[in-house]
């Protein structure tokens, strides 16, 4: 971030204005993080408020301010009419407008000043400043730069949580290769605000009902390994889910266990969405392995190289059998 962008940034943003901030929809840590960071920093001289396109995980409601997320799919008409008379737009952890959902026309057709501020690769060129760098750790890295240049002063111990939270979120607690030095000044910097990192850990992982835990277990009973491939899978049933009462964000984190056998460089996770009458596939990799080219090319989705998402509108299992035949093609066009 420089002093160009800062420049146009100051003719945009002078006191007053009616902000809008928007996550991804189904928003994590970070997406929400980040919208929470920047609603503490504009509130006061601004009307700002944060429209979620649908409900997200409640793990989330520890965030100060999160109270005041309106969620688009509860209040359609107050969303439109904010949006309506929005001066700027922030879109925050996404850098296509489909992951807006339902939101994403209107936010086309405001006469607002759009800007992203997002860390995925091959951004959407529908923004008029775009703040997009796909080797940043997470969005609350890049909103505490862009908070810094703007005004540090102004950063306090509820603009610190909240981005604090969503960098530990992306980063494994500091421990993906996205993290670099300057991720780890930026999260120092910020518990100099007083922010309780313990209690943030507390919150985000050890803040499950009983019946998450057993969803875990069905979910790790569940996997299986192709022969000859580094590559694991599993899936979540629709019975899983009902069994184990499924609230959303439940299985956060759970394709991250394949990774931890020896050897294993991709693992995946089907959720079955019978409602939406479709899968929802997570994937994770390391090393060489880049999840994103392969969840664009076989399961309309995308996302970082090394943690993607995707969809299929076929059955669990016709998606399972689909997914062995690609990752084999796919491995041996790109890495035999
Ligand atoms: P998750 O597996 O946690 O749902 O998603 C991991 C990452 O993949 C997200 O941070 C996001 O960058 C990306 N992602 C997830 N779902 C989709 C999708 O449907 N389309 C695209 N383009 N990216 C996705
Ligand atoms: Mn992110």
């Amino acid at each position: 971030m420089n002093e160009k962008i800062l420049n146009n940034i100051s003719d945009v943003l002078s006191n007053n204005k009616n902000i809008i901030l928007i996550p991804h929809s189904s928003p994590d840590a970070d997406a929400l993080g980040s919208c929470l960071g920047l609603y503490h920093f504009f509130k006061g001289e601004n009307n700002v408020s944060i429209i979620s396109p649908n409900e997200y995980t409640d793990i989330l409601n520890f965030l100060p301010g999160s109270e005041s997320v309106i969620v688009f799919d509860n209040e359609k008409e107050k969303s439109t009419n904010l949006l309506r008379n929005a001066d700027v737009v922030f879109t925050l952890d996404f850098n296509s407008l489909s992951r807006a959902r339902n939101i994403s026309n209107l936010i086309s057709k405001s006469s607002a000043k759009i800007i992203m501020i997002d860390h995925h690769e091959n951004p959407d060129k529908y923004a008029d400043i775009m703040i997009s760098d796909s080797k940043m750790s997470s969005t609350c890295e890049m909103v505490y730069d862009f908070i810094c240049l703007l005004d540090k002063n102004k950063i306090n111990n509820k603009i610190a949580t909240c981005l604090y939270t969503g960098i530990v979120a992306d980063t494994g607690s500091f421990r993906y290769p996205s993290t670099t030095s300057k991720t780890l000044k930026a999260g120092s910097e910020l518990i100099n605000y007083g922010v309780n990192v313990t209690e943030i850990f507390e919150k985000l992982h050890n803040n499950f009902q009983f019946k998450r835990l057993k969803l875990l277990g069905a979910a790790i009973n569940n996997f299986k390994k192709i022969d000859g491939l580094p590559v694991l899978y599993s899936s979540i049933t629709d019975d899983d889910q009902k069994i184990n009462s499924f609230k959303k964000g439940d299985s956060e984190g759970f394709v991250n266990f394949g990774l931890s056998v020896t050897g294993i460089l991709c693992s995946v996770l089907f959720i079955e969405k019978k409602d939406e009458g479709l899968i929802k596939i997570s994937f994770r990799s390391k090393g060489d392995f880049k999840v994103n080219i392969f969840a664009s090319r076989y399961f309309s989705g995308g996302g970082h190289e090394h943690a993607s998402g995707g969809i299929s509108k076929l059955s669990l299992i016709e998606t399972e059998k689909k997914f062995i035949k690609d990752i084999k093609d796919h491995i041996k066009e790109n890495y035999e």
